[in-house]
């Protein structure tokens, strides 16, 4: 076997996930190296929205608390990093559904979790359908993340420490604890594949699902781009009159095309909160990868001890991204415990059957 160089870890995947643990793994001096296939995935579709509440159970997110500003922290160091800002503060406007619904809103106890993010000032907006009016979540954010991916995805590859390319699973040689990979060998390797994870042989055994989203890409003079506004739908400033106007959740689906039947409803709900004209410029879809208990995967794989996965983010990747990478990286280096809820461990007694592989 011809082996020319030694690393760390190899991370299959470029995404939120891939991208988080790359990040992690270069502030902490450990030698990697990516192989993606950059194609467009969720990451790059997603709303870019780093959103501490559910607004629609308003509650915090799960484990907001612990992810939230670890996230913001996690951004804003790519600003000096790569020398540009990925990170806005922009506040989410909640356009109030029902007179309950603002009640419920500004009713919410001081000691509720969720209080500490909500305004306690209520505004009237224009062009916009508001009749019970809205108020705002502080301590929101908009991340540039198809940029970001961009610019780091190429600030490792001056480095030489990111090919893109698919990764072909049946060329991985197991030697002495080592992954051998295109002449190289690895100590770990970790899979950061998105939805795309049902085609990988060593993990597509667990229960994980496709909620497809799509956004209507529209243009609007009349209307403020220092805020989003939240009806049914989020209405997403991207800068120059362009707003993301979305997104739909679609769990059965037989194609990865945009859907005509997105379009129809989304162009419906948008006339129904919008009072000034629009133009639909285009429209972009993804899968958001989802588990069967909702919980994001995370861990070793439950025969191949150097194998190991992050993935199904389902909706909020982009908060709870970069506190798992670390946290997975620091277990496999032994410095702290999987979080347990979203320990890949939980599906191996029921899912996983040796005779898979
Ligand atoms: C419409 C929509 C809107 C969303 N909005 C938000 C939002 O506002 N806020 C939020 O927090 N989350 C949002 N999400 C969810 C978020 O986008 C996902 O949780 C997150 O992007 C998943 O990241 P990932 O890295 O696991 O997967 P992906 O982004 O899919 O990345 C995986 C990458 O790995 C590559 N890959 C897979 N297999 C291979 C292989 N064999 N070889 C090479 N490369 C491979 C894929 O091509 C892809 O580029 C949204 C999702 C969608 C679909």
């Amino acid at each position: 076997m011809d082996i020319n160089n030694q690393k760390d870890f190899l991370i299959v995947g470029f995404g939120v996930a891939g991208l988080s643990i790359s990040k992690h793994l270069l502030d902490h001096n450990y030698s990697f190296h990516v192989i993606a296939d950059m194609q467009p995935k969720a990451s790059v579709v997603s709303g870019g929205l780093l959103n501490p509440v559910s607004l629609k159970r308003l509650k915090t997110a799960w484990n907001a608390d612990l992810f939230h500003s670890f996230a913001i922290e996690f951004y804003k160091q790519f600003g000096s990093l790569l020398n540009k800002d990925y990170i806005r503060s922009i506040p989410i406007y909640r356009l109030f559904s029902s007179i309950e619904e603002q009640n419920q809103w500004f009713s919410q106890p001081d000691a509720n979790a969720v209080s500490s993010y909500l305004s306690n000032q209520i505004s009237r907006l224009t062009n916009v359908y508001n009749p019970y009016q809205s108020s705002s979540v502080l301590d929101s954010f908009l991340i540039k993340l198809g940029l970001l991916i961009q610019d780091f995805s190429a600030f490792l590859q001056s480095h030489h420490s990111l090919t893109t390319s698919i990764f072909d699973y049946s060329r991985i040689q197991f030697s002495n604890d080592l992954i051998i990979y295109e002449g190289t060998a690895y100590k770990h390797l970790i899979f950061a594949e998105g939805y795309q994870m049902l085609n990988n042989p060593f993990f597509n055994y667990l229960p994980v699902y496709g909620n497809k989203g799509d956004y209507l890409i529209v243009r609007i003079s009349d209307i403020s781009e220092h805020r989003i506004y939240k009806s049914s739908k989020f209405l997403i400033p991207l800068g120059n009159q362009l707003f993301k106007f979305g997104a739909t959740y679609q769990r059965q689906f037989s194609d990865f095309d945009i859907s005509s039947e997105a379009t129809r409803s989304l162009q419906s709900e948008l006339d129904s909160l919008l009072k000034v004209d629009y133009d639909i410029v285009s429209q972009v879809s993804g899968v958001r990868p989802t588990s069967k208990d909702r919980f994001p995967v995370a861990g070793c794989h439950p025969t191949f001890k150097n194998l190991y996965i992050l993935n199904a983010m389902g909706s909020r990747g982009i908060m709870s991204s970069p506190w798992l990478a670390k946290n997975l990286v620091e277990s496999i280096v032994g410095v702290q415990e999987i979080l347990k809820a979203v320990n890949v461990n939980r599906f191996t007694k029921k899912h996983f059957k040796q005779s898979n592989l």
